[in-house]
């Protein structure tokens, strides 16, 4: 039977319901975090307890638990649902209150609540590469809160699904932003480029990771940002993300890249967060 954790309780699926008036249904009034498990162990699960205190913050929920409390509630989640492999997504809205549009007065407790998930790696990515198009970046201009009103994304993403595409790489004019759910990559004469860490995107974990293996393996990782003609011209592309790890990218707008193979910094990048799954993970 599966559990999920509604506001401090851990209840039945069929049990947990939440309120038509939650502002997180009514106005994606909140924020949220997705977070691995591998072989029953928590990966850079402080990193993303710590991102999910700072996008509260940055829309002024106060979520009245600390990063260890955090932590506690998804490793019991997983004990209880006994999942070894798996993600765990959890989310905060500013609580329940009769619509209108300003903060509830007097306030309401946040309402949070996370669901496991047994997942597996998606090992045909890593080895095959996926394909990708372009799409016009429409979302809002604070892309480094991890925030429910996922709209700009959804539409990315259906975008991407419509072209027989896995991502969806967003551009706001000519410069790459992000994919709709990940970061994404330039690597050009043995160096990597990606977009820095602004408003106009997410700060990805993976991304934090894939920085730490370039910095171990003398990859030059330049935080620039760059356009889709660049791209389309790079050595390799790469996606990252919680779930899709460093994904290659072989394909953009059916044009192909590194003549459809995944490249040598690719498969360095992918090593190296390999050993940081064992270095970072904890019970
Ligand atoms: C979550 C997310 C990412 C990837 O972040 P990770 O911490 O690596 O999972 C990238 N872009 C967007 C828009 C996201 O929502």
């Amino acid at each position: 039977m599966t559990k999920v954790f509604i506001n401090g309780e851990f209840l039945n699926q069929e049990d947990a319901k939440v309120s038509y008036e939650d502002r997180g249904y009514v106005f994606g009034d909140g924020i949220y975090e997705y977070i691995r498990a591998y072989n029953g162990k928590l990966f850079t699960v402080t990193e993303h307890f710590e991102r999910f205190l700072r996008s509260a913050s940055e829309i002024q929920i106060d979520l009245g638990y600390t990063v260890e409390e955090l932590t506690d509630i998804v490793r019991q989640l997983l004990k209880i649902n006994d999942i070894q492999n798996g993600g765990i997504y959890i989310q905060a809205t500013r609580g329940v209150a009769p619509r209108n549009h300003s903060f509830p007065t007097p306030e309401v407790k946040p309402a949070i609540m996370a669901f496991a998930k047994s997942y597996d790696r998606p090992y045909d990515d890593f080895e095959n590469g996926i394909n990708a198009v372009t799409v016009e970046d429409i979302r809002w201009l604070r892309c480094d809160i991890k925030s429910l009103n996922l709209l700009g994304n959804v539409l990315a993403k259906e975008y991407a699904v419509k072209y027989n595409a896995t991502e969806a790489i967003q551009h706001r004019d000519e410069t790459v932003t992000e994919g709709a759910s990940s970061n994404v990559y330039a690597i050009k004469d043995g160096e990597i480029y990606t977009h820095p860490v602004n408003n106009y995107i997410l700060n990805g974990i993976t991304r934090k990771v894939i920085k730490w293996v370039a910095e171990d393996d003398n990859i030059p990782f330049n935080e620039e940002t760059f356009t889709v003609d660049f791209l389309k011209n790079a050595d390799e592309v790469i996606v990252s993300s919680t779930s899709a790890e460093v994904t290659p990218v072989v394909k953009i707008d059916g044009e192909i890249v590194n003549d459809g193979k995944v490249g040598p910094i690719t498969k360095k990048l992918q090593e190296g967060f390999e050993k940081y799954i064992e270095s970072k993970s904890i019970n």
